[in-house]
Formats: C-alpha cells, structure tokens, sequence
C-alpha cells in the first residue's frame, strides 16, 4: 500500500496531485529547483526536497536527482504529473528497479505509444483507425512525393517522437515538401532528439476529440467519455469541455470501444488518454496517446464524478476497478480554459513577473486549479500556466454563463495574463452555438481582437460622435452661464464614447 508519494512535477499539477494524496491519507514530498523556493507547491506539500538549479534539465528531468529523494524521504511511489518525466519510459523503469511504484504505465506501453510510427502500426493491428499515410519514417524526398501524390494533399508532415505541437508542418503545395520535411526533421531533432518524420492526411476541418481511459492491472479497462479540445492555438489547447458539441451517442460508444481498444493493445495501466482527429461528418482517427494524466483532466472528473489521481494511485496499488463501463454516465457539462502569463493582445508574449494582487471566483460550480499568490513571482523557466479555471453546468449553455461570470470576477494585477482573451472566446457566437473546429482561432480572428481595435471604422463614428458633442456642450455652456460656465473637457467625452456609441 502506497504510504507517500513524490511529486516530481510542481505548479498547479504537483498541488493537484497532493490534494487527493491527502484526502487518502498519503504523505507528500515536494521536489523543488532554484527558481521554485516560494512556489506553493513546496508549502502545500508535508515535506520538500531541493533538487537544484532553476532549469529543467538540471532539476525537475533530472532522474538521479528525482530517485535520490525518493529515497530520502522514503516515499513509495512517485507520480510524475504532466510534462517533464511523465512520459519518459526510462524513468518509469528507473522507478520500477529501485524498488518505488510509479504512478503511470509500464515502459513498454510508454514507448509504443510514444514514438507516433509505432503507435500507428500498433493500432492498425488493433484495428483502431488510425489517420491515412505512411507507417516507417520518410527516408527520401522522392518517397515522400510518392506517398503525397497517393494520399493526396494537404498532409501534415510530424515528428514520431512530437508533443507539445512540436515538429509538425502542414503541407498544401507539392513544391512545399522539401522545404516541410527538413524543418519537422530539424525541428524534431532539437526538441526531441530524434528526427524521424511521417507523413499523414491532413483531415479537413479538423475536431480534436479525446477519451479518457482508466485500466487496472488486472486486464479491466474503461473509458469515460471524451473531452473536445479544438480550441486550439499553434497546436495546442486553449479550451475543452465534455460532452463535445457534436458527438452523437452511436458515435461515442463505437469510438469508446476503439479507445479502451488502443490502450489493451499496449496492456496498458493506469489513466491515459486517446486523441482522435475527427471530421464533420464524424469519422474520426487515432491521432496518439497521451501515457499520463492530461492537463484537462479536471473537466472528466466533474462530469463524470471520478477523481482521476484516486483512480490512478488505487490503480499503482494493484487495486481492481470498482465500477464498469456501464456504470458510468456523463451528467451535466465542464469547460477549462487554460489561464497563462501572456499577453494576448501582444501575439501571446509571455509576461513572466509578480503577481501584485491575486482574486480567484469562488461560487456554485467554479473549480479554479492553480498555485500562485499576491506577490509570488512567475518565473521564466517554466511553462507560463498560472491556473486552469473550470465550470460545471446542468447544460451547455448554464456552463458558458458560468465560466463568463469567474472570467468576469477573476482578479489577477501584476503580469498580463490570457483571461481578457479567455472571455471574449466565451461570446464568440460560433462557440457559443458549438460549431467550431481546430481553426477556430485563425477563423475567428477578428471577433477575438480587444474591443477597442476590432473596427477602425466604428473608432472613427465614435471620435466623430464624441467631437460633435464637444462643440455641443460648447455652445450649452455659452448659452447656459449657470453650468459654472465650464464645458466638458473632449477627454471626458472621449471616455464617455462607449456609452456615446451604445446608447
Ligand atoms: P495536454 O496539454 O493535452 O495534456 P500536451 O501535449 O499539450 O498535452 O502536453 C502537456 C504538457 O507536456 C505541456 O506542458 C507540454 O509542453 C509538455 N509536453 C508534451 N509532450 C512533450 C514532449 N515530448 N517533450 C517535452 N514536453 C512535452
Ligand atoms: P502533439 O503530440 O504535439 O499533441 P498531435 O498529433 O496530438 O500532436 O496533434 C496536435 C494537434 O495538431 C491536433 O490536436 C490537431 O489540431 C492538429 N493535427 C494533428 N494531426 C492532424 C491531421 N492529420 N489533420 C488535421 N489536424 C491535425
Ligand atoms: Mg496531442
């Protein structure tokens, strides 16, 4: 039985895991680098461990680093959260020799899944449908040009050992692939170390539909429910929420079947999660799995009402699923959006700093996952996600109305951050309706821009408007000497030009 774990992650992943270790009544330890000594993480956990300087790969990637305080704070099990180790099929090895559980899969089922090729070949022999194209990486630019005239183009050239959006090119001209296929091989070799690349059909007007999975060791595997994640930005999620918009009921249970499909196929253990790559009209393909707790986890567990790293330590401690598939039922609807130090209105530059003043939305139906304070300081090397702000509704619609009202009351000075962004997505009216795709974004552009820019023409009625009512209170002021014989500064008017253009 699993007694303490290690967190070998921080931020609002590390407390995340340690509030449910808690409520199970398993101590915590806390690993930190340099640049995390104030982070709450570190407070919240009943012990901590140092474990060097502020980047990653002398910190938080470092395996010895990680193992040796396990070790030392005599913790059983280590859960690697998202990120950093979490996919790593060495680690989970390392975990597995020096006697600690770790709290994920197997090295096999990592490393089948994580090299994208042989993820392929494994589901096709599994009979997941997986998206057209090729299953060995592209040795030559002649054999991409083949491959390209039979599948047709456009085609997404992507890296076999990608994540994180990395190492992947969209391709919708043949002169183009030459030029693609050096850049995702170049790209792949620096992010990943590895520079194998193939190639697949772009699928047009593309959903991002994933399944949550949870096996045991013993051979019972289910799923619960997909989350739509097509809000997307360079690849990588800005919003999901369950039940997708567009999932029909026959749909669900057939690509459920396939996802509990993909994970017996590796044997796997523990959470994890499908992602499909979905058209409009519903055909969808195994795009890859993710080995490991998801970012958006907490949008499942709301639904679904299944705490995910319960099920996770339950499941490392060799315990059998209590429930089966059909004891599991979606109720109700969860949005998250992704909060980040950036500044949306400034091409998405990260805006590391301190946070001055922190005020979180409280109130029915808000869950608001995060780590930072009034003065702590966002640092640099990490990942810029200050929190995840998630929602439950009756419906659809109540949720949206829900995550408007926390975007509205969420209070946070001192860095810029993406909220303004977040709520002007929640009124875009192809959102609202649910019609949207992974272009959603690029498509709708205009109506994410602030305010003020989003119609030069409407600045310039408005300037007009707010002139013309200059010379007016000009004339009211002469003609009226009791108006303490002032006019209205045009500065005020100028201030007053929304409610001028509104009324
Ligand atoms: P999701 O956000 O759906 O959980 P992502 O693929 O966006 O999945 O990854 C989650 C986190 O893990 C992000 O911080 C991302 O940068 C990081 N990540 C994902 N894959 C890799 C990888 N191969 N190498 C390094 N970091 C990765
Ligand atoms: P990563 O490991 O970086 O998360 P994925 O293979 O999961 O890479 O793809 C990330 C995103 O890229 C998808 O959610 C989708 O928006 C887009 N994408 C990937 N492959 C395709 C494809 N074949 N057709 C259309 N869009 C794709
Ligand atoms: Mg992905």
């Amino acid at each position: 039985m699993i007694k303490k774990v290690l967190i070998a992650n921080r931020g609002e992943i590390a407390i995340r895991v340690m509030r449910t270790c808690k409520e199970m009544g398993i101590s915590t330890v806390a690993v930190y680098s340099e640049a995390d000594r104030t982070s709450r993480h570190v407070q919240y956990a009943d012990e901590a461990y140092f474990i060097g300087p502020s980047p990653s790969n002398e910190s938080y990637l470092v395996i010895d680093k990680i193992i040796e305080a396990a070790h030392a704070s005599g913790a059983d099990a280590i859960h690697p959260g998202y990120g950093f180790l979490s996919e790593n099929a060495v680690f989970s090895e390392r975990c597995k020799k020096e006697g600690i559980e770790f709290i994920g899969p197997d090295a096999f089922a990592i490393n089948t899944m994580g090299d994208k090729i042989t993820a392929r070949k494994t589901m096709i022999a599994a009979g997941v449908p997986v998206v057209p194209g090729t299953t060995e990486p592209i040795q030559d630019i002649k054999e991409a040009v083949k491959v390209i005239k039979e599948i047709g183009l456009p085609v997404m050239v992507k890296a076999s050992a990608g994540g994180g959006g990395k190492g992947m090119r969209l391709v919708t001209k043949e002169e183009d692939i030459v030029s693609s296929v050096s850049a995702a091989k170049s790209e792949a070799l620096a992010a990943f170390g590895d520079d194998a690349v193939y190639i697949e059909k772009y699928i047009n007007s593309p959903h991002h539909i994933e399944f949550q999975i949870l096996a045991d060791k013993h051979g019972n595997c289910v799923h619960l429910f997909e989350r739509e994640c097509s809000v997307q930005r360079r690849h990588q999620k800005v919003v999901e929420e369950t039940p997708s918009p567009i999932m029909t009921e026959k749909v669900r249970k057939e690509m459920g079947k396939h996802a509990v499909a993909a994970a017996k196929a590796v044997n796997y253990a523990g959470a994890g999660t499908i992602e499909f790559i979905v058209d409009d009209d519903l055909n969808y393909y195994f795009l890859e799995m993710n080995t490991r707790l998801q970012v958006e986890h907490p949008i499942t567990e709301w639904v679904v009402g299944v705490d995910l790293v319960k099920q996770q330590i339950k499941i490392a401690n060799g315990e059998k699923l209590s429930f089966k598939q059909e004891d599991l039922k979606q109720n109700g609807h969860a949005i998250e959006v992704r909060i980040y130090a950036e500044d949306p209105d400034n091409n998405f530059m990260p805006s590391p700093g301190k946070i001055r003043y922190i005020d979180e939305p409280l109130g029915l139906g808000i869950r608001h996952d995060g780590y930072v304070y009034s003065g702590y300081e966002i640092p640099m090397f990490y990942d810029p996600m200050i929190s995840k702000m998630i929602v439950w509704g009756k419906d659809r619609e109540e949720a949206i109305a829900r995550m408007r009202r926390a975007l509205d009351a969420y209070t946070l000075t001192g860095v810029k951050t993406s909220i303004p962004y977040l709520r002007r997505i929640m009124d875009v009216p192809a959102f609202v309706e649910g019609r949207y795709n992974t272009h959603f974004v690029q498509d709708h552009a205009g109506e994410l821009k602030p305010e003020e820019d989003k119609d030069e023409q409407l600045q310039d009625i408005i300037a007009i408007t707010a002139f013309a009512d200059y010379l007016d209170s000009l004339k009211q002021s002469q003609s009226k000497p009791d108006n303490n014989g002032k006019a209205l500064s045009p500065w005020k008017l100028f201030g007053r030009k929304k409610s001028v253009i509104r009324l």
